[in-house]
């Protein structure tokens, strides 16, 4: 978003955790698309995770994760709708090349999930922990790795999903292998950064607070045309956005796994 053109708009957050130094984001003149938020919702997050990682710390409490263990890539991965759009535009972005074993690899999952009944129990869910569980379960129980997973790490680290930054275990990683069964521990946030840019697609969209299974994520793409070419003045979306981080409320849980159309459901 930081182009020649734009306005300049630093701030300071205080956070339970801490201040967040001092940031800056450039707001283009032009209105913008939700997605144009995703990579100043990274920096953001990274800088939220960051603030808890120290926090954690101070108590003697260490991250356990380290390098080549995807144990967590084989998650259901939840994605707010802007980051959907962001996502299949990268892919779409990439040469064939690049992006042909890519897509081979999700509508492989894609498969997999429609044998085992999966995708269906996931589009027709309702809004109850119980039942996101036991999806979430399910999938995570195909042992489906994560398409941007290669050689236990991940490919698209510079741009992956925000819930993805989120996961940082403080328990024995081994226990990471079924945290269905085993407790695992991870650090705690104020707030999930990975629900930020859903509720503000719920605010300005008008639509629930839905987020969107990766594996699932083109049917949404495809079925939200409208909503994924909207644009909104740029400065109060970053207005609302870091309203949004800052306001004491809890994180709202965000238990819906679609891949209807916002506007079918009820
Ligand atoms: S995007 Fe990267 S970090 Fe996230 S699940 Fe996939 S491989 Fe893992």
């Amino acid at each position: 978003m930081e182009r020649a053109g734009n306005t300049n708009f630093s701030f300071v957050i205080e956070t339970p955790d801490g201040t967040i130094p001092r940031m800056q984001v450039g707001i283009p003149e032009k209105p913008i698309g939700l997605s144009d938020l995703v990579p100043f919702m990274q920096s953001l997050a990274d800088e939220i995770i960051e603030l808890a990682v120290k926090k954690a710390a101070v108590r003697n409490r260490q991250v356990t994760c380290g390098p080549g263990c995807g144990a967590c890539c084989c998650q259901l991965i939840p994605l707010s709708a802007p980051e959907v759009v962001f996502m299949v535009n990268r892919l779409l972005e990439m040469s064939l090349a690049e992006r042909t074993p890519l897509l081979q690899r999700f509508e492989m999952i894609e498969k997999r999930m429609e044998e085992s009944a999966l995708k269906n129990r996931i589009c027709s869910l309702a809004d109850t922990d119980t039942d996101n569980n036991a999806a979430a379960r399910d999938y995570f129980y195909l042992k489906e790795a994560c398409p941007f997973l290669v050689a236990q790490s991940c490919s698209i680290h510079a741009w992956r999903p925000v819930v993805c930054r989120e996961f940082n275990a403080l328990s024995d990683p081994a226990l990471c292998t079924d945290p269905f069964v085993n407790k695992v521990r991870s650090i705690p946030l104020f707030k999930r950064p990975s629900s930020i840019l859903a509720l503000l697609a719920s605010h300005v969209g008008g639509i629930p607070p839905t987020l969107v299974p990766m594996p699932l994520m083109f049917d949404w793409y495809e079925s939200n045309k409208e909503l994924r070419s909207r644009t909104w003045p740029a400065g109060m979306l970053i207005k609302k956005l870091l309203e949004i981080t800052v306001e004491p409320v809890n994180y709202t849980p965000l238990s819906i796994f679609t891949a209807e159309p916002y506007g079918r459901k009820p």
